[in-house]
């Protein structure tokens, strides 16, 4: 059975590459995830007939453990903590691919240079990547806190841990006999990874974590190196450069660089003094929503974190199908970084089976907004704020947004005037043109389709 190895890894990482090919759209999505999941099944089965594996009873048992937990992980888990989520998956594969560096090390240290070399760079990224995601794991779950813990020096002290635990690494290489040093090694290596994530804001978590990814792929691809396993190469090279990538496209969609994110502490600490200044807005009932929703011929909804929380999805869509049935032109736009993670509006719409050819990205709706009658924003706010176009001073200038305060009437579903996670005050509320729904918005959508007596399908 050994010789068919080859073969199914060479399976196993196309259908990898097919994997992330087809998760770059919605309609395909479902598709990619599959591919990944028989990928992944063959690459381990591959990996179990082949010659490398002594002892059936301890991978048994870690099989056995690994789906008692995972199971349960993938239900109780809400969609708003998949962020989190996500970082405990790094944190875990991180630190899988650190101790088989470590154990690889220990078994063999007089080995050629280059094997050294990878698994130096396996251990030192797998260990920072372990602490680094559950630090941004505890951030998003709040129970470390959000705000960037900073003090004096912070960046020299951390560059020169860094800087020693490199030496460290490089020492090993040429001295593995001194295997004192690796424990030392592999404790700076974990205090950088809680250094390097505590200063940063947890605004940005979800692009650091996007960071550590593609760290726990290298980490996984030195991996390959030092185990000659080719698949683990591949797979370790398309994570750490899809997780590259991810981050970049997060940071342009929020008009951040990479530093900014890293070193700017920026979110949760904005100052939230400006929502507090007394400006005027007006409110609407569901009532009055319903009847500017229903004289409407086009509408353009704009999801948003809020309906993330609110788990309104299925209530939009029941909205989608009664002014559809209606005769009215209705579109979701999508921002990139809506929610709080890449694609987390497409996803939470899929559920409810909104038809993919109405989730419209920015790029191409917002040329629509000056023409659309009413847009209705369901818990979305930054990603709608008119400052990070017009304000140099706004935290968020230059972030590209939906142009929704240029449509004619603008209708906004949240339960206050508090700010959203730039924790800045948005002067689309106050536009002479916005109408603010006060709710939650599965019970603002709920009370607004009372007021809409449903219509028939066209036959
Ligand atoms: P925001 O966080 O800006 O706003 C969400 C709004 O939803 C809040 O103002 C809140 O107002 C409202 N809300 C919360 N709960 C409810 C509820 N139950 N019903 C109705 N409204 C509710 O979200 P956006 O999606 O507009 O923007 C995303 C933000 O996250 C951006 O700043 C982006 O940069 C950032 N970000 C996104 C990432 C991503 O990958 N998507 C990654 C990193 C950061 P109220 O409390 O008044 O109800």
């Amino acid at each position: 059975m050994e010789h068919l190895v080859p073969y199914i890894y060479i399976v196993s990482a196309v259908l990898f590459i097919l994997s992330l090919k087809w998760m770059n759209s919605p309609v395909s999505a479902r598709r990619g995830v599959f591919a990944g999941e028989v990928g992944m099944l063959l690459a381990i089965t591959g990996t179990l007939i082949s010659h490398q594996v002594f002892n059936w009873q301890w991978i048994f048992a870690a099989f056995l453990i690994g789906t008692a937990v995972g199971i349960p992980i993938a239900y109780i888990m809400p969609m708003t903590a998949v962020p989190q989520r996500t970082a405990m998956s790094h944190a875990c594969g991180a630190l899988a691919a650190a101790l088989v560096g470590t154990a690889e090390f220990y078994a063999d240290p007089n080995r050629p240079k280059f094997i050294l070399v990878a698994l130096m760079i396996e251990t030192l990224l797998g260990f920072l990547t372990f602490t680094g995601s559950l630090m941004a794991m505890g951030k998003l779950q709040e129970v470390l806190p959000q705000r960037p813990i900073t003090y004096r020096n912070q960046n020299l002290i951390n560059f020169t841990l860094f800087v020693i635990a490199l030496g460290l690494g490089i020492r090993l290489i040429f001295v593995p006999e001194a295997m004192w040093m690796f424990p030392v090694f592999a404790g700076l290596a974990l205090l950088f990874g809680v250094l390097l994530i505590i200063p940063i804001g947890g605004a940005d978590m979800p692009t650091v974590i996007a960071l550590l990814n593609a760290y726990a792929g290298l980490s996984a691809c030195a991996m390959g190196f030092a185990l000659s396993n080719n698949l683990l190469i591949i797979a370790g090279a398309l994570d750490g450069s899809s997780g590259l990538i991810l981050s970049i496209i997060m940071c342009k969609a929020m008009n951040r660089s990479f530093t900014n994110v890293l070193f700017g502490a920026f979110g949760q600490i904005q100052t939230k003094a400006a929502h507090t200044e007394q400006r005027s807005h007006r409110s609407a009932s569901p009532e009055e929503a319903a009847s500017i929703l229903e004289a409407a011929s086009s509408v353009i909804i704009v999801p948003g974190y809020g309906l993330a929380v609110a788990q309104a999805q299925h209530k939009i869509r029941e909205l989608f199908d009664n002014l559809s049935r209606r005769g009215v032109d209705v579109k979701f736009a999508i921002h990139p970084v809506a929610g709080r993670m890449p694609g987390h509006m497409n996803v939470l719409l899929a559920e409810a089976d909104i038809p993919y050819d109405r989730l419209i990205e920015m790029d191409d709706i917002n040329s629509e907004f000056p023409q659309c009658d009413v847009v209705l924003v369901v818990g979305a706010n930054d990603v709608t704020n008119p400052a990070a176009r017009t304000d140099k001073t706004s935290p968020i200038y230059g972030m590209p947004i939906l142009d929704v305060d240029k449509a004619r009437t603008v209708m906004v579903i949240k339960r206050s005037m508090n700010p959203g996670f730039a924790g800045i005050d948005n002067d689309l509320y106050y536009l002479d043109r916005t109408l603010m729904l006060f709710g939650d918005a599965k019970a603002f959508v709920s009370e607004i389709l009372k007021e809409m007596p449903a219509v028939k399908a066209a036959a």
